[in-house]
C-alpha cells in the first residue's frame, strides 16, 4: 500500500458512456475519490456533441443501452440521438455520478511516476492533479476529421463540420453540398435534401447501405417494457441475437461463412434496386469492397434521394475549393466544373489513428510513450483494456476493445474485467496492479490469428478506406470474437495474468 498523498483515487478522461460505465463500476469496487474530466461543456460524449438533423442511433435502442439499466420510455425501436443525450444525463443522476465531473478540462498529459505509485495528470490550463489509477474513455470517434482541401480557407459561405452543427440552421434556398458518404452523411443527407435548393453530395467511396425497419413504440409496449422489464430483456435478446448473426457470420468468420457475408451484400443491393430509378447512379452507389470491411448502414430514405432532381451524386474527385464552389477534377484529372455552392456541410468523419490511441500524450513506466509503443511497434492492449509498463491504467478505447456489436457490449466487457481486477487487488490488500508482457503477447498473438478468418483479411476491403484499419493497414479496433465468450473472458481471465503490489 501507498503511503504518498493523493489528489483522487482515480481519474477518469471522458463524461460519455464509456467514462461513466466505469465511473459506475469503480465505485461498486469502493472506489468513490474519482474525478471525471471532460472536455466538452456537458456529459454525454458522442451524444452531447452530436446533434444535426436525422440523428439516431442505429443499433437498435433496447440494444444499444446499458443492459443494467433498461430505459422503457425509448420512443422508437432506433431512438433519436437527443434521446440518448437524456438517457446519459438519467445514468448520471441515477448513479451519482454528476459531483465527480469536471467540464471545460483538456487533459494534456499523463505520466506514471513510479516513485510515487500514482498517475501525474496535465490540464491544459495548467493544473497538475494526482492520481492512483488513470482511465481513459477518450472514445474512437472524437477527433473531428477537416481535409485539408486546398483553397477551403477562401470559401466565403458556411462551412459546417457535422460534430459542431448549428441547430436551426436554415437550408432554405440554399445550394448546399455535403462531403463524404458514412454513417453520419447517411443519416443528414436526406434531412438536407428536404430544404435545401439543391444539394450535391461528394461521395469517393461508397457505403453498404441495408434497409432499417424502424416504428414508433406503441405506448402500450413502452408501459409493458416499464411494467414487466422481463419483456424488454427478452427484446433485447432478440435484437442482440440477430446483430450477433449478422456480426459473427457476416464480418467475423468470413473465411467459413462466405455466403453469410454475400447475402448481406445482395440484401443492400436489392434494397438499393428499389430505391433509386437510375441504373447509372445505383452503379456509382455500390461499393466495390466487401460488406463489412467498412461499417454498413441502415437506411430506408438515403439512397431514394438520390431520385430527386435538386440532389446530383458527384464522384469525381475534388480539386479544390475556391469562393463560391467546389472544383472536381475531369476524367483525364485537369480541372473540370465548377459546382456553385452556398453552404458546404462536413460530414467527414474522424480521425481515429493519428490524434487518438492515445487521445493525449502518456508515459508509463520507465519513459515508455504509449503513442510512439503503440506506432513503432504494433497497436496492443491485453483483453483491450490494459498495457503492459502502464501500471494502474485501464484504457478504454484501446486497440482491439471494441466489440463489434455495440458499444455498451464493449463497455460492460470492461466493466466486468475492472471488477475481476479490482476484487483481487482487494483481496490481496495492493494498491496496484500491471499487466505482464507474457499475458499481453499471448492476447496479441489470439487476436491477430483470428482476424485472419475475418472479412478485413479473408475478403477483398480493397479500397474500402475503412477506420478500421490503422496506418499500418491493420485490423487492429474490433475484438474478434463473439460477444458471449468475450464477455465471459472479462470476467475469468487468469489472475495472474498481472503483477500486484
Ligand atoms: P466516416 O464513416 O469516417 O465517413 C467519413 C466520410 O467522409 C467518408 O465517406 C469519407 O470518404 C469522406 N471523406 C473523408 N475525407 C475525404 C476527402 N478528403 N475527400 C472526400 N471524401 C472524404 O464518418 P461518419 O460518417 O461521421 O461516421 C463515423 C462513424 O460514426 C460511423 O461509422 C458509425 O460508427 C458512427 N456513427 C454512428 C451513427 C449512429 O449510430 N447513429 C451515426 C453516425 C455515425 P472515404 O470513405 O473515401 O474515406
Amino acid at each position: 500500500m501507498s503511503e504518498t498523498t493523493i489528489d483522487y483515487e482515480a481519474v477518469i478522461v471522458g463524461a460519455g458512456f464509456g467514462g461513466m460505465g466505469a465511473a459506475i463500476e469503480l465505485k461498486r469496487q469502493g472506489v468513490d475519490s474519482i474525478a471525471i474530466l471532460e472536455r466538452e461543456d456537458d456529459l454525454g460524449g458522442t451524444w452531447h456533441v452530436n446533434h444535426y438533423p436525422g440523428l439516431a442511433v442505429d443499433i437498435a435502442s433496447v440494444t444499444y443501452s446499458y443492459s443494467f439499466e433498461p430505459n422503457p420510455a425509448w420512443s422508437r425501436l432506433f431512438a433519436p440521438g437527443a434521446e440518448l443525450k437524456q438517457y446519459a444525463e438519467h445514468i448520471a443522476d441515477k448513479y451519482d455520478l454528476r459531483r465527480h465531473m469536471e467540464f471545460g478540462v483538456v487533459v494534456d498529459e499523463a505520466a506514471w511516476d513510479d516513485a510515487a505509485n500514482a498517475w501525474t495528470v496535465r490540464t491544459a490550463d495548467g493544473r497538475t492533479i494526482t492520481a492512483r489509477f488513470l482511465v481513459t474513455a477518450t472514445g474512437f470517434l472524437s477527433q473531428p476529421y477537416t481535409p485539408d482541401f486546398p483553397g477551403i480557407d477562401t470559401f466565403a459561405g458556411e462551412i459546417i463540420h457535422t460534430t459542431a452543427w448549428r441547430d436551426g440552421y436554415d437550408f432554405a434556398g440554399k445550394r448546399a453540398a455535403v462531403i463524404g458518404t458514412g454513417a453520419t452523411a447517411v443519416q443528414l443527407v436526406p434531412e438536407i435534401a428536404r430544404t435545401a435548393r439543391n444539394l450535391t453530395v461528394f461521395q469517393r467511396t461508397p457505403i453498404w447501405v441495408v434497409p432499417k425497419v424502424d416504428f414508433p413504440i406503441p405506448a402500450p409496449v413502452r408501459r409493458l417494457f416499464a411494467a414487466v422489464p422481463f419483456t424488454q430483456k427478452a427484446a433485447r435478446a432478440v435484437n442482440t441475437s440477430l446483430l450477433e448473426m449478422l456480426m459473427v457470420f457476416g464480418v467475423l468468420h468470413y473465411r467459413q461463412a462466405k455466403p453469410g457475408n454475400q447475402l448481406a451484400a445482395l440484401l443492400s443491393k436489392a434494397h438499393l434496386r428499389t430505391q433509386v430509378r437510375d441504373a447509372e447512379t445505383r452503379k456509382q452507389l455500390t461499393p466495390s469492397y466487401d460488406f463489412g470491411c467498412k461499417r454498413p448502414t441502415f437506411s430506408n430514405r438515403y439512397f431514394r434521394v438520390f431520385n430527386r432532381p435538386d440532389v446530383d451524386l458527384e464522384t469525381s474527385s475534388i480539386v479544390r475549393v475556391e469562393p463560391d464552389g467546389i472544383v472536381v477534377s475531369a476524367d483525364d484529372e485537369t480541372d473540370g466544373r465548377k459546382i456553385e455552392i452556398d453552404t458546404l456541410v462536413l460530414a467527414t468523419g474522424f480521425n481515429l489513428w493519428d490524434v487518438n490511441f492515445p487521445a493525449f500524450t502518456i508515459t508509463g513506466r520507465g519513459g515508455r510513450d504509449l503513442g510512439k509503443w503503440w506506432r513503432e511497434g504494433r497497436f496492443q492492449a491485453y483483453e483491450g483494456i490494459t498495457v503492459p509498463a502502464f501500471p494502474n491504467f485501464l484504457t478504454l478505447n484501446s486497440p482491439y476493445s471494441y466489440s463489434g456489436l455495440s458499444y455498451f457490449t464493449t463497455i460492460e466487457g470492461q466493466m466486468r474485467h475492472i471488477a475481476r481486477l479490482f476484487g483481487e487487488m482487494r483481496r490481496r490488500g495492493s494498491d496496484r496492479f500491471e499487466v505482464t508482457a507474457e499475458a499481453n503477447e499471448k492476447f496479441l498473438d489470439e487476436v491477430t490469428r483470428r482476424l485472419g478468418d475475418s472479412v478485413f483479411y479473408a475478403g477483398d476491403c480493397t479500397g474500402s478506406r475503412s477506420y478500421y484499419f490503422n496506418q499500418h493497414g491493420e485490423a487492429t479496433l474490433l475484438r474478434p470474437q463473439a460477444t458471449l465468450p468475450s464477455l465471459r473472458e472479462m470476467e475469468t481471465f487468469p489472475l495472474d495474468d498481472y503483477t500486484y503490489a
